[in-house]
């Protein structure tokens, strides 16, 4: 078994650790405590070819495998934790299942900005009464002569704010087979957005609210029967979010060495004391084992969506990592770590929220019971 990038793989993320260095590294901790989304990290990266980095070159991508966009998640996310996020806008999330399920028209009204850096998609899946029962989501899209009106509303939306189109996941019929998708534009008849409410990690979400949305039959991504092709395409966000926490984790795990090896207590430095000593060691082996499963579950996928049971362990394993380290490394740094001066409390409470966000842990171990079992498991009452 081979542990080790490719002369390719290890090529690109040289080229990507480069880009990180000479236009990220600035101002990363202002992008950090700024609740809006970073739009010069995303020209920049447009520009520099690190938006659909898994697309085919036809398509205007770079024709790398899930691994490559795992390999530069990681490198930005260490010298700027908030560009990570960006990252993902351009390359997991709304942005990988449109490119896999929108028709030609579709692609060019919507994708095609996105892949430009100039606008982003936002996911709206969950609703006040459907979170981890996301397939309990009531929003409906129904036919009103040649189109379809769209009714319903959703919480939690990453990114509302400044999303300019919205991937909806809504109702054509009844149970899971009748959840599909539509595209729904900022401004349109009928849609509205609730006040800004604050998540821990320093963003905002608003809430959405559609009230008889028109919905001509271009705007519909999938109809009745699309929510499994949906959920498959949805883990890709999920390793994003997995590369995400395991990434800032060790971008904590970094910054926390550093200090105990400069710090002085008692005459010594911290890094002397094996209280200290052993928070590393745990650090350490909970950060590359997390890695294991995670590069384990994106170079299987190689240019294809990666099996489900694969992303539920590599996502369990990293959103506790992540936090693992985050919380360690802010411990071992006192009140330093405390403050907002440096970046290791901020990636404390991002990588809470992805311990909650995209399928929370227990619906990973949910999912990971399942592929042990070969069989799925209601969780509904009998
Ligand atoms: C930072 C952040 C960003 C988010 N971004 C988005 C977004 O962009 N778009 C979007 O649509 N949504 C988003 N969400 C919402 C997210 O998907 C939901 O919060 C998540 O699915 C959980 O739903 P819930 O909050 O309603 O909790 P609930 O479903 O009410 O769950 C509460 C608790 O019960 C547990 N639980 C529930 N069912 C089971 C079960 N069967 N077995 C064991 N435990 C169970 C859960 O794991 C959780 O710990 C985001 C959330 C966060 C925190």
């Amino acid at each position: 078994m081979d542990f080790s990038l490719t002369e390719t793989e290890r090529a690109f993320r040289e080229s990507v650790r480069a880009f990180a260095g000479r236009a990220l590294a600035k101002g990363a901790r202002e992008r950090a405590h700024d609740p809006r989304f970073p739009w010069d990290v995303a020209r920049m990266m447009a520009e520099a070819g690190l938006f659909g980095v898994m697309l085919p070159e036809e398509d205007g991508g770079q024709g790398g495998t899930l691994l490559d966009a795992v390999i530069a998640m990681q490198e930005i996310a260490l010298v700027c934790p908030r560009s990570a996020d960006v990252f993902q806008a351009g390359n997991f999330g709304a942005f990988r299942t449109l490119a896999e399920y929108a028709g030609p028209a579709q692609k060019e009204r919507f994708f095609t900005p996105l892949l430009r850096g100039e606008k982003i998609a936002a996911v709206a899946m969950t609703e006040p009464e459907a979170g981890s029962a996301v397939t309990d989501l009531k929003s409906s899209c129904t036919p009103d002569g040649d189109l379809y009106r769209l009714n319903g509303g959703k919480v939690f939306t990453t990114n509302t704010e400044d999303a300019s189109v919205f991937l909806v996941y809504c109702r054509f019929g009844p149970g899971l087979d009748g959840i599909g998708s539509v595209l729904v534009e900022r401004g349109m008849e009928g849609f509205r957005l609730g006040e800004p409410m604050q998540y821990m990690n320093g963003e905002s979400w608003c809430a959405l609210y559609f009230d008889n949305v028109p919905i001509p039959a271009d705007r519909i991504l999938l109809k009745e029967g699309g929510f499994r092709k949906q959920i498959a395409g949805f883990n890709v966000e999920r390793v994003g979010n997995a590369a995400r926490a395991l990434s800032l984790g060790e971008y904590c795990f970094r910054e926390a060495k550093t200090h105990a090896e400069t710090r002085r207590q008692f005459g010594r430095l911290l890094a002397e004391f094996q209280g200290l000593q052993w928070k590393f060691a745990e650090m350490r082996v909970a950060l590359d084992s997390a890695g294991l499963l995670l590069h384990r579950a994106a170079a299987r996928a190689g240019h294809g969506l990666p099996d489900a049971t694969d992303v539920a362990m590599a996502k369990y394993a990293c959103n506790q990592a992540g936090f693992f380290a985050a919380n360690e490394s802010l411990q071992v740094m006192g009140g330093t770590g405390y403050s907002q001066e440096l970046l290791v409390e901020y990636c404390l409470r991002k990588t809470r929220g992805w311990m909650i966000a995209g399928g929370s842990l227990e619906m990973m171990k949910n999912r990971i019971a399942e592929g042990i079992f070969g069989r799925s498991f209601s969780q509904r009452p009998k």
